[in-house]
């Protein structure tokens, strides 16, 4: 076990007391009732289990205190009218029901409303400066009426924090909501008293923080989370976050500081994907500098701690006083709780993969996605339908043989394992991982082997039996039942790559595809055989895989080209947030991209291809042709389980292949129900 100095100590912010350093940090996650944006029976549970887990305190996801800027899409509560106070109490008593305190985090999103609900309203900023992800939503001029009906708003909504009784409010100043907006000089363009000089560009929150102070009180907890640098192009710097920082300090009216990183114009720096390659705890470098010269406000930071000892050492070593988890609660509600045990091996890793938690929430329309996932705690989002499953046990033992050890089949081997059931597992490769097994071979793609020695890891503690090397056929499918007799076969065969190029787009294969030169993304990563020169990729998947291979084949001194039917390469990387990193490397290795193109045919020297709008046809000369289009599911075995009698369920991609949280999702809803 570690040795914790300072990670379970107590902290006082303002009035209050935190049990320890771990605060759940306010975070998009779809909880929220879609239409009312009250608080409801999913919200509540997902909270309770992150207070159950052991976190000093939780902050509810940022909310907006107005009416006509209700954010969009990642749904928040409604703090703009007294309807949300009963909901409010029921949160806070959940959470000191666990010894965990309960703070609300006010906002207003300028910018980030994208009026998708009010088409009668518009986004209003203190300039009409647009949203990256909006920019024909040219937001209107707030007037000094306006502004100050907003400062007002805000002053009100803490109010009904205050009635309902929350333990604190962390006014948010960041991610270019609308506070922060006037804060900086790329979104502040006013010439009047908001305006200009630093000390006017300040104005709007300090005589807001005035009013809120006014409505609360002197001795209500309140605190902030600032933006200390934009990591972008003409943004704030950390010298300026510096300034500003203390310019809060010396109102006088703030008991802690939260810092925050990038905006949404650099979001994939404040929630950095595996494929960035940012260091754990990155934020640590920034929030130094401002605890360095804070010194009557306690500080905090975020980025990607993952790790408790982290976490200390980021504390012991002076970059923060506490630290912020988001993504890393997500994951894993108790890592508080596992963390003082001394269980850290039992934390559920953090990927980064962004799949379950920013894409969901925020690829989709509002309430349409259904709220979080987590690929590595596929409870995330489900607290309501299986409780604390951590702590469940099955009534009825039952034997599970489970083929496949990738993902899916891991973790409904663990899941079961954990409920008292009785498991085996077979797999016919000599390793575990599936799928997993081959893209941890593309460069930057480590992060999901963490994710597998941890279910490794958990099911050697519980021993269960992993048989790997084990090819199940119809000759020894009757002593394998005879030996095993299992009372359900969890099938968890996994995917193949379409070796013929079909796909969605046409659903036919591509003509020329059966030529010894052509091969798939499985190929390449088993190294089944030679590689030209000159290599073209055939991209339809629209995830990692085509950017990895294209990355590694580049790296390793190939003429790389792609051809995508996507108007971007893989748009999937736009939601994960890999955008950026990927998309950069790629073009730094010289790998040509080709958007909006199909290919006619394969020929001997490369393909024919087309643009898929114009039709125009162009020839791309290859030795190489690695197609990443559809995969197909492996369920041979099926029938074979299926003709003996056995209760047998597809899960994972022998289901139906799609993205990884899908499979372990698969695989903890069928050990749940078994
Ligand atoms: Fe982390 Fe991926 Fe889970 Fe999000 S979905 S919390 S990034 S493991």
């Amino acid at each position: 076990m570690a040795d914790y100095r300072y990670l379970f100590t107590p902290l006082k912010l303002g009035p209050i007391v935190l049990k320890n350093r771990i605060v759940c940090a306010a975070h998009g996650n779809q909880v929220a009732d879609p239409v009312t944006f009250m608080v409801t029976d999913r919200a509540k549970s997902y909270y309770e289990e992150r207070a159950r887990g052991g976190a000093a305190a939780i902050i509810l996801v940022s909310s907006s205190v107005d009416e006509t800027a209700d954010y969009f899409p990642a749904t928040n509560f409604a703090l703009w009218t007294d309807d949300i106070i009963p909901g409010l109490k029921e949160l806070v008593d959940i959470c000191h029901a666990n010894d965990c305190k309960f703070l609300v985090q006010p906002s207003h999103p300028g910018v980030h409303n994208d009026c998708h609900v009010q088409v009668d309203e518009v986004p209003r900023a203190p300039s009409q400066i647009p949203a990256v992800e909006y920019p024909n939503l040219v937001p209107k001029e707030l007037t000094k009426k306006e502004i100050v009906e907003i400062q007002d708003k805000f002053a009100r909504a803490a109010g009904r924090c205050v009635a309902a009784g929350v333990d604190g409010i962390e006014l948010m100043c960041g991610h270019e909501k609308l506070t922060w907006a006037f804060l900086a000089p790329l979104s502040n363009k006013r010439t009047d008293e908001y305006g200009g000089s630093l000390e006017n560009r300040f104005r709007f929150m300090g005589e807001m923080l005035e009013k809120v102070r006014r409505e609360t009180g002197d001795d209500f907890p309140i605190g902030l989370r600032l933006n200390i640098t934009e990591l972008e192009n003409g943004g704030m710097t950390l010298e300026e976050g510096i300034q500003i920082a203390k310019m809060f300090e010396a109102t006088g009216k703030l008991d802690w500081l939260g810092c925050v990183m990038a905006t949404y114009r650099s979001m994939p720096f404040e929630l950095s994907p595996f494929c960035a390659n940012l260091e754990p705890g990155w934020g640590g470098e920034f929030s130094r500098n401002i605890k360095a010269e804070i010194k009557k406000m306690p500080v905090s930071v975020s980025g990607k701690i993952t790790d408790p000892g982290l976490a200390e050492n980021m504390i012991a070593e002076g970059a923060c006083d506490y630290v912020y988890l988001a993504r890393t609660l997500i994951a894993d509600p108790h890592f508080p709780r596992k963390a003082m045990q001394g269980k850290e091996d039992d934390i559920a890793p953090c990927i980064a993969c962004n799949q379950g938690c920013v894409a969901r929430c925020f690829a989709g329309a509002r309430g349409t996605t259904n709220g979080i996932r987590c690929t590595v705690n596929p409870a995330a989002g489900e607290e309501l339908r299986w409780g604390s499953w951590l702590f469940s046990n099955t009534g009825t033992r039952k034997k599970i043989l489970v083929v496949g050890a990738g993902p899916a089949g891991l973790q409904c081997a663990l899941t079961a394992s954990q409920r008292g059931h009785e498991v085996t597992i077979y797999d016919q490769q000599d390793e575990l991982g599936g799928q997993a097994r081959l893209i941890k071979k593309l460069p930057g793609h480590t992060a999901p082997q963490t994710f597998l020695d941890y279910l490794a890891g958990q099911l050697q503690k519980l021993n269960v039996p992993i048989h790997l090397g084990q090819d199940i056929n119809g000759e020894n499918i009757k002593s394998l039942i005879d030996r095993q007799a299992p009372d359900l076969v969890a099938l968890a065969t996994g995917s193949r790559p379409a070796r013929d190029g079909r796909g969605g787009l046409t659903g036919v294969p591509i003509p020329g595809w059966e030529q010894a030169h052509v091969c798939t993304y499985e190929d390449i990563l088993l190294n089944t055989g030679s590689v030209g020169q000159n290599v073209l990729i055939v991209d339809e998947l629209a995830d990692r895989v085509s950017p990895g291979i294209a990355e590694l084949l580049a790296e390793s001194g190939k003429n790389v080209t792609v051809v995508t039917r996507w108007a971007s390469f893989s748009p999937n990387l736009h939601w994960w947030l890999d955008e950026p990193f990927t998309i950069g490397k790629l073009d730094m290795l010289g790998v040509q991209i080709h958007p909006d193109t199909w290919v006619k045919e394969i020929t001997p020297t490369g393909a024919t291809c087309f643009n898929m709008f114009s039709f125009r046809e162009f020839e791309l000369a290859a030795d190489t042709v690695v197609l990443t289009t559809m995969k197909y599911s492996q369920t041979d075995l099926y029938a074979l389980f299926d003709k003996e009698g056995i209760e047998c369920h597809l899960i994972g991609d022998a289901k139906a292949p799609r993205w990884i949280w899908n499979a372990t999702h698969d695989g903890f809803k069928l050990a749940w129900e078994a």
